[in-house]
């Protein structure tokens, strides 16, 4: 199997299936217990939230927290719902208050703003057309701004966005607006840090850096912890600081410490790797001409990119690679009946006959030149043989 698509999940690493494995059969206390086995566990704990705290340039406890919670979704969801309910807000002008977010973020953002809309607050999506946050969208709608959520890399396209340049132009006209940022498809493909940003609140999760899935991380400033501009969504036994009750997962979070250590420890050879791997692909694409075109966004990230190939619904591409035993996912979700095209890549600026051709394809370290020219090899068999078809029909 040829595995292109590690933005929909990474196969995990041995350190962290060690570390999970060890975890489970050893240290299986609850970490609210007083006792040994309690203490156990929570010493996991306390050295897991430093793992990952390094792997997001967070050296000092005094910056800011680590938060366990069940996903990337949870952590998102704790961070817009969370800051948006942590103080009262009564209506004025028809509104409980103004958030920014883009056109095109993860369903995790999305939904979560639609309930707050549903729930009196107004919500503005900034253009990312090109790949790009549209920064004179952002300040002339920064006024009264009580929270920004800008995702740091598009899931479909691979485009960085200028969070930061974002949310300086935020708090110039809004300077109480807590920032939040999605970084689960930046983590491990860029590096991070909540202060270079500008972020009071950033969310990751563990199976995109090789980590186990069901464990996602949400990093608070300690500066929104002091001032309480965070609640829980998640009310019980208090877990984690109060912010999300529910015992913890701790053999996921073992296994999240463990990627997130090779990952600090790895990084630049990582991306030197992906990088490789990433102009091999560009460099097989190319020859094929205009039958394929590469979506490159205004700053693109080595480890995503998307494809459009023009005549040839993604369905049918996904087939084809499939059956060669790549692969690759749409960037257009299909359902049987329904056609969904990709919010993503329609704010990028395709056309729906556009975006419904194409496809996304995410790498890896482990990644290699061999997948690379079997990606284009297969690719440009799909060309020959199924575009003829299409203009045959
Ligand atoms: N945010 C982004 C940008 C993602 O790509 C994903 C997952 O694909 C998520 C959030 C959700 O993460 P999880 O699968 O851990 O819930």
């Amino acid at each position: 199997m040829i595995y292109l698509d590690n933005a929909a999940t990474t196969a995990p690493c041995p350190e962290a299936v060690d570390a999970m494995d060890a975890a489970l059969r050893q240290t299986w206390g609850n970490p609210s217990s007083v006792h040994a086995a309690g203490l156990a566990a929570r010493t996991l704990l306390t050295d897991a939230r430093a793992a990952v705290a390094r792997s997001l340039g967070v050296r000092r406890e005094t910056e800011g927290h680590i938060l366990f919670t069940g996903c990337g979704t949870e952590a998102d969801s704790l961070a817009v719902r969370g800051a948006v309910y942590a103080k009262r807000r009564p209506e004025k002008n028809g509104s409980r208050g103004v958030i920014l977010t883009t056109d095109s973020e993860h369903p995790a953002v999305e939904e979560a703003m639609r309930l707050l809309e549903a729930d009196g607050f107004t919500v503005c999506r900034v253009p990312t057309r090109g790949g790009a946050l549209d920064l004179d969208f952002v300040r002339a709608h920064a006024a009264g701004v009580i929270l920004a959520s800008f995702m740091l890399v598009n899931n479909e396209s691979g485009a960085l966005y200028d969070v930061r340049g974002a949310f300086d132009a935020v708090h110039a006209a809004s300077p109480d607006a807590v920032t939040h940022t999605d970084a689960v498809q930046a983590f491990g493909k860029v590096r991070i840090s909540p202060a270079v940003l500008g972020a009071d609140l950033l969310s990751v999760s563990a199976h995109k850096i090789g980590g186990p899935k069901g464990v996602g991380a949400l990093y608070v400033s300690a500066a929104t912890l002091r001032a309480k501009r965070l609640s829980p969504i998640l009310p019980g036994g208090g877990q984690e600081e109060g912010f999300r009750s529910g015992t913890e997962n701790v053999p996921g979070i073992a296994g999240f410490a463990a990627a997130c250590r090779r990952l600090t420890a790895h990084f630049t050879e990582d991306a030197a790797a992906i990088a490789a791997v990433r102009a091999r692909l560009l460099d097989g694409i190319a020859p094929l001409g205009s039958a394929v075109r590469v979506n490159l966004p205004a700053v693109p990230t080595d480890a995503i990119f998307s494809l459009t190939v023009p005549g040839i619904r993604s369905e049918t591409l996904l087939n084809f690679f499939s059956a060669r035993g790549i692969c690759v996912s749409a960037g257009s979700a299909c359902a049987a009946r329904a056609r969904h095209v990709s919010r993503a890549m329609l704010a990028f600026g395709l056309t729906e006959d556009e975006a419904d051709s194409t496809i996304r394809v995410s790498l890896a370290p482990q990644n290699t030149a061999a997948d690379a020219d079997a990606f284009c090899a297969a690719l440009a068999d799909a060309c020959a043989t199924l575009q003829r078809k299409e203009r045959r029909g």
